[in-house]
């Protein structure tokens, strides 16, 4: 997955990313993995298979950095 930035304006909870087993971009769950010193890591989920099909790091100010 290329990593991408998004503008902090689109904080959306349903994002659609590529699921490696379905092989679709699917509407994917946020789970909160960590709280780290740089900010939160979340993961996204699969809602079909539970693949994780990305992770993500938010600041509180908003910044959003896709580290996989
Ligand atoms: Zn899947």
């Amino acid at each position: 997955m290329v990593p991408q930035r998004q503008p902090s304006f689109q904080r959306m909870e349903a994002s659609l990313l590529a699921c490696p087993k379905c092989k679709v971009a699917v509407p994917v769950r946020k789970r909160l993995l960590l709280i780290l010193p740089e900010g939160n890591k979340y993961e996204y989920l699969c809602p079909q298979c539970s693949s994780t099909c990305g992770t993500t790091i938010e600041k509180d100010d908003g910044e959003r950095r896709f580290i996989s």
